[in-house]
């Protein structure tokens, strides 16, 4: 049984960087992957979807070519072969990249294979045909993330479905695609595949998209998305799935509308589920919640002594830099004698429609909900220079700010650019520094972020 300082099982967004961290420190690690190196982001998550957004923008913007005074002969075509031939080479060099970097890194030894539990200080990796057996380390780092739910609807085994896994094999042109969830994935894939061609249809069991959100960013995204033919079906519980010839069929349970929609091609995007199932956790002591997430403190550790869990599968967040937030934690709190905690990061992500929607801190219903004194300002994509001289004006701003102690609260920025505009409030609520701060901040014009601090300066009281 081959000793280590450590181990880490999964290659997600968290445990190549500790990985080398520790094996910089003097430690010799194992890190362990079953599948493709890279995990959820780089292989079917974030690098392939944005590369697949960046070509149904292209898709977007030549169809309107006209409006800009760009002449383009005859209609625009899409070929998903070669959509997916820049999607595959974009994700190969990213995967490649990291691979290559495990395999030569020194004192780091890539094990192929499945990891489990075999005691609180071993695992057991099978089957791997170059290495067997198990592996034993003092700290042990869980970061395997998660996989698509597939929710037991009545029918589902009777039909075939996709989700965003399989959907990184479809180079060809659904015919009409239904989607099973209007949250940020089934957002993401339906604008992109109506922009390449697709009928699509959004099933969504809630009153509202991204249900998480304020109801006017709800409103507006469902607004954005219907203007280019997605069509919404709200308050529509999928009950049922069946196969009728060629198409998919879904019964719907609806307030409004058909009872049911056929489709050629179903997409599954109802949520995802941590790959903690098949670890045997209870062999090391580590507990998980009634979710499946794995139970972990302020500083990632679970509930085993000398094992920690990072990334989506502690349920702590859901997204890549939070993932590799948790390997800075970890590393500080190891390497660094800094204590850094998980309750000291801040909300932020964003959601990859077009316009984005970024998002920071408290929306405006936990603001309401907090308790506290709330000022909001709010600006329409309409009244930034640089959207209209775009062309991309769909959208508003709006930042939230605490009226006591003037720092700000939140932000929901839905509009051309505010993916990497959010990122000016989200440093300034880090600082802890008033509002007032960046209202004495010279911005750069034309920009989205120039109108951070004119909104900053027309606050309201919030009843
Ligand atoms: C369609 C889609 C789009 C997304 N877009 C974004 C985005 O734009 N921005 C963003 O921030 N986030 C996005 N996300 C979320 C993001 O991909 C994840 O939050 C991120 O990958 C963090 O994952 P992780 O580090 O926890 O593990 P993962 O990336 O899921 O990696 C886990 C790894 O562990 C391996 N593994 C699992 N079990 C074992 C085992 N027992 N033994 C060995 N290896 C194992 C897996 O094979 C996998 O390689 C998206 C997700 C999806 C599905």
């Amino acid at each position: 049984m081959p000793d280590f300082d450590a181990i880490i099982i999964g290659t997600g967004q968290a445990g190549p960087f500790l990985a080398f961290r520790l094996a910089g420190a003097g430690m010799k690690v194992a890190v362990v992957e079953r599948h493709l190196v890279g995990g959820t982001c780089v292989n079917t998550g974030c690098t392939p979807t944005k590369a697949l957004v960046a070509s149904a923008y292209a898709a977007r913007i030549a169809r309107r070519a006209a409006e800009y005074g760009v002449v383009i002969g005859g209609d625009v075509g899409i070929d998903m072969r070669r959509v997916k031939a820049r999607v595959d080479a974009i994700v190969a060099a990213a995967r490649n990249g990291r691979t290559s970097a495990l395999e030569n890194a020194a004192n780091i030894t890539l094990y192929r294979g499945h990891a489990r539990f075999v005691s609180p200080q071993a695992v057991e990796i099978a089957p791997d045909h170059h290495n067997t057996g198990r592996l034993r380390a003092g700290r042990i780092f869980i970061n395997v993330g998660g996989r698509a739910l597939v929710p037991p609807m009545p029918g589902i085994t009777e039909v075939p479905y996709l989700t965003n896994s399989s959907m990184m094999d479809v180079d060809f042109l659904p015919r009409h695609l239904i989607i099973v969830g209007g949250s940020y994935i089934g957002l993401e894939f339906g604008q992109m595949y109506r922009r390449f061609g697709s009928r699509v249809t959004i099933l969504e069991m809630a009153p509202r998209l991204v249900r998480h959100e304020d109801e006017d960013v709800s409103a507006a995204i469902k607004e954005i998305v219907e203007r280019e033919g997605v069509e919404v079906r709200l308050n529509a519980e999928c009950i049922s799935l069946a196969k009728r010839g060629d198409e998919i069929v879904a019964k719907v349970d609806c307030t409004a509308g058909a009872p049911e929609v056929a489709g050629s091609h179903l997409l599954l995007a109802v949520g995802r589920r941590p790959n903690t199932d098949d670890l045997d956790l209870d062999k090391a002591g580590a507990r998980c919640d009634e979710r499946g997430y794995i139970i972990v403190d302020d500083q990632l550790q679970t509930t085993a002594p000398g094992i920690w869990a990072l990334g989506d599968c502690n349920g702590k967040g859901a997204f890549t830099h939070t993932a590799y937030n948790d390997f800075e934690i970890v590393a500080a709190n190891l390497l660094d004698h800094d204590p850094r905690r998980v309750s000291k990061r801040i909300t932020a992500y964003a959601l990859y429609t077009d316009p984005p929607l970024g998002r920071v801190g408290m929306s405006l219903a936990e603001a309401r909900n907090s308790g506290r004194r709330v000022l909001a300002g709010e600006r329409p994509m309409t009244r930034v220079a640089r959207a209209v001289e775009k062309g991309e004006t769909q959208g508003f701003m709006r930042i939230l700010v605490d009226g006591d102690s003037k720092e700000i609260l939140g932000a929901s920025l839905l509009g051309t650019g505010c993916d990497e505009a959010v990122h000016a409030i989200l440093d300034l609520m880090y600082a802890k520094a008033p509002y007032t701060v960046m209202q004495r901040a010279m911005h750069i014009h034309p920009t989205v972020s120039e109108l951070l601090p004119t909104i900053l300066g027309d606050l309201k009281p919030v009843d």
